[in-house]
């Protein structure tokens, strides 16, 4: 990429030097343009900042005054209080610090504060920030031209630190802030058809608007643009990964009989649900179509996933190509065995299951029959793709619990010889649809966002520590009436730091002292995996009754028997892990129960309240990414080198997603290589930022 004036280390723009340019380091900013970058923390609408005159006693309000004169008022308890007489055009009041007397040597006479917060009555009208910010210092002059200004202002505050303050901040964009704007449109890219089509200013104006607004709304309109930009270049990549694995190789294009597909219906106890339907129909059009599908089919525990994956693992073979489907762990492609060779008996279809505990003669006698296509249907862990499992006419690949396989997995696929099988991927952890977009863009996404009908949903309850006693004999009813339990910890040892029961420890305990007649059965992710898998079997086949457990069960495992799932210290699970860890009761005709036992602080105790009043898997991920934000979004994909989304935000921008996604995937259909002259820009930029991205998906 060319060299832009905003690659110029931060120490050359005025007011910096090397001193500050190490402090500002700190703040994540060396160059001008990670400084253009730097967004505000947050906006103060100026015609909503009452003259000091005005405050009266129980306001909760925002005003903006200088320093008259402050100091350390100690009290008769000891406290130290930081006080500062804060004055405008209209008056003064006293501003009240209590036991922060370090503000003292933070805090000069002559600077301008924006505070927020309420007044109370304590000899006099006083003000006790919950926010303060320093707008201006008298030394560095300039900045008191924020004050007083009247309507129309807003005041921007940064993330700063001790050493980059805020008036630090605010000065150095006002002496620099012009001259980096004019080198911004060496950055443009966005070509004069996007801006009109998606209504976009230019990044001149939007980065003017982030720093400068004049109205809330100029703020939010920058924000969007460069929200925008941040979408727009995600879905680049993952639009090029998606070409490559949809075009770049001969798909098949599958021919639909009805010879197993009617059948099939007519043999289903049961009428799809809407959204399967839409899901099958969405399917049967990749499929049927020359080009190769790379499908997601996301829903939650129960949604009827595998019904869907079945109906179009028959479309492959009733024209004439195998179809497999991989489970994570031998135990899971087994249940899939199970129940997809129930339901596809009928029609004569046979299931083969090739796991890894199949004794020589037999692996080679299936290794044949999968060889000369006489096997139709195979299922097993994802050694089928990556051993030299020869397939005659491999023509679908169902993948399940797509978030054990990463994008290496995925783009593998592609490197078979001959004609890429259509590839439907799998996922029951449920995720808002906008988070699904933005971690596998390169993949078409199918929703199961509806449960078939006649479920009796899982009722949770909270419950305090001090109950445990009769969490216990609730325990000891269900198993007597014949049904099976988990009790979940966070932890598989006794850790000297924190104090939390862990799995080994309560397994002794429960065992010997409080389940004495029951079968007590402990697992957990320290276990070898032969070891793991006995334990699960027992469990599977009645021969416990409880499994003390850690999060390992999460994932899959499906015991129709068990009704009841004990979660201990349940204030320390995500609230997707509860949901997983829900899901696996529920699964029976029996009633279940999930019991959370916790004695959650309050932060914890929305967590825990959302999560008992609703069962909806959609619901409980959106709650979840509202709660946890989005900080680490793309963490463990990507090694935490991806600039995480700074100005998107995933739950409010859902429809600039789609407009971004839209719009990449537009230029990529009719540019692949992003060679022609208005993308240019593009695709410089792509590679001087994304250049990581590219290379994870193989595309650059
Ligand atoms: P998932 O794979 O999404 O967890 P499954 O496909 O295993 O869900 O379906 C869970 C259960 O619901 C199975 O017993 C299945 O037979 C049943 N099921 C699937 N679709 C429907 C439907 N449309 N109506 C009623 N029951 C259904
Ligand atoms: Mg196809």
């Amino acid at each position: 990429m060319s060299y832009s004036q905003l690659d110029r280390p931060v120490q050359f723009l005025k007011g910096v030097g090397p001193k500050r340019a190490d402090s500002f380091a700190g703040l994540g900013v060396t160059t001008a343009r990670d400084l253009l970058y730097h967004v505000p923390r947050r906006y103060d609408d100026a015609s909503t900042v009452e003259p000091i005159g005005h405050l009266e006693v129980g306001m909760d309000v925002s005003a903006v005054g200088r320093i008259r004169s402050k100091g350390i008022l100690p009290t008769r308890r000891g406290l130290r209080i930081f006080q500062a007489v804060l004055e405008d055009d209209s008056g003064m009041i006293t501003v009240a610090w209590p036991g922060q007397p370090w503000l003292d040597r933070k805090l000069r006479e002559g600077d301008t504060l924006l505070v927020s917060g309420k007044v109370r009555f304590f000899h006099g009208r006083q003000l006790q920030p919950r926010e303060y910010t320093v707008l201006g210092r008298s030394s560095t002059g300039g900045s008191e031209s924020a004050i007083g200004s009247g309507a129309g202002m807003i005041f921007v505050s940064y993330p700063a630190t001790e050493d980059i303050p805020q008036w630090v901040l605010r000065g150095v964009f006002e002496k620099n802030l012009d001259e980096m704007l004019t080198w911004a449109d060496d950055d443009e890219y966005v070509t004069q058809r996007m801006k009109v089509e998606h209504g976009l200013p230019s990044l001149r104006d939007s980065l003017a608007w982030l720093h400068r607004p004049e109205t809330m709304y100029e703020a939010e309109r920058g924000r969007r643009r460069l929200a925008f930009d941040e979408l727009f270049f995600l879905q680049l990549v993952q639009a090029q990964a998606r070409r490559k694995a949809i075009e770049e190789r001969p798909g098949i294009s599958h021919r639909r009989t009805n010879e197993l597909i009617r059948p099939m219906h007519e043999a289903l106890p049961f009428e799809l649900t809407g959204a399967q339907a839409r899901a099958l129909r969405e399917i049967y059009a990749d499929m049927r179509s020359e080009r190769r599908m790379n499908r997601m089919l996301q829903g939650d525990v129960g949604a009827g996933k595998t019904a869907v994956a079945v109906f179009a693992m028959l479309l492959a073979v009733e024209g004439g190509y195998q179809a497999c489907m991989m489970a994570p762990t031998e135990i899971l492609a087994e249940q899939h065995a199970r129940s997809i060779s129930s339901m596809l008996e009928p029609l004569g279809v046979g299931v083969t299951l090739l796991t890894g505990s199949l004794g020589a003669v037999e692996r080679r006698a299936m290794l044949g029959s999968i060889a000369s296509g006489t096997a139709r249907v195979i299922v097993g862990t994802h050694a089928l793709i990556q051993d030299a499992v020869v397939f005659d006419s491999l023509g679908m690949v169902v993948i399940d619990e797509q978030h054990r396989f990463g994008v290496k997995q995925r783009m593998a696929l592609l490197e078979r010889e001959g004609p890429t099988p259509d590839v439907l991927v799998m996922s029951a952890t449920p995720i808002p649809r906008s988070l699904a977009m933005a971690l596998y863009g390169d993949l078409d996404l199918s929703l199961l966002d509806e449960m078939p009908p006649g479920r009796t949903p899982v009722k949770t309850a909270l419950r305090s520590p001090d109950r445990r006693p009769a969490v216990y004999d609730f325990v000891r009813s269900e198993i007597a009436a014949g049904r099976q339990a988990y009790i979940v910890y966070p932890l598989v040892d006794e850790s000297e730091k924190v104090n939390l029961l862990s799995a080994t420890r309560e397994y002794e305990r429960l065992s010997s002292e409080v389940f004495t007649e029951e079968r007590v059965g402990l697992i957990h992710g320290q276990l070898a995996a032969g070891e793991k898998e006995r334990v699960m079997r027992e469990f599977l086949s009645g021969d416990l009754d409880i499994l003390v457990a850690t999060t390992v069960i999460e994932v899959g495992i499906d015991v129709p028997n068990a009704s009841v799932m004990i979660i201990e210290h349940a204030e320390r699970f995500g609230l997707s892990q509860l949901h997983q860890l829900r899901g696996r009761v529920g699964r029976g005709v029996a009633e279940s129960h999930c019991i959370l036992v916790a004695e959650p602080g309050e932060d914890a105790l929305e967590r825990l309240t959302v999560f008992r009043d609703t069962t909806d898997g959609f619901e409980v991920a959106r709650a979840d990414l509202r709660i946890r934000g989005q900080g680490d979004l793309f963490g463990s994909q990507q090694h935490g080198r991806d600039p995480a989304l700074r100005f998107a935000d995933l739950l409010a921008d859902e429809d600039l997603l789609v407009e971004a996604q839209q719009e990449a995937r537009a230029i990529i259909a009719s540019d692949p290589d992003l060679q022609r002259e208005e993308h240019v820009q593009i695709s410089n930029h792509l590679h001087a930022r994304y250049q990581h991205r590219l290379t994870m998906y193989g595309v650059g």
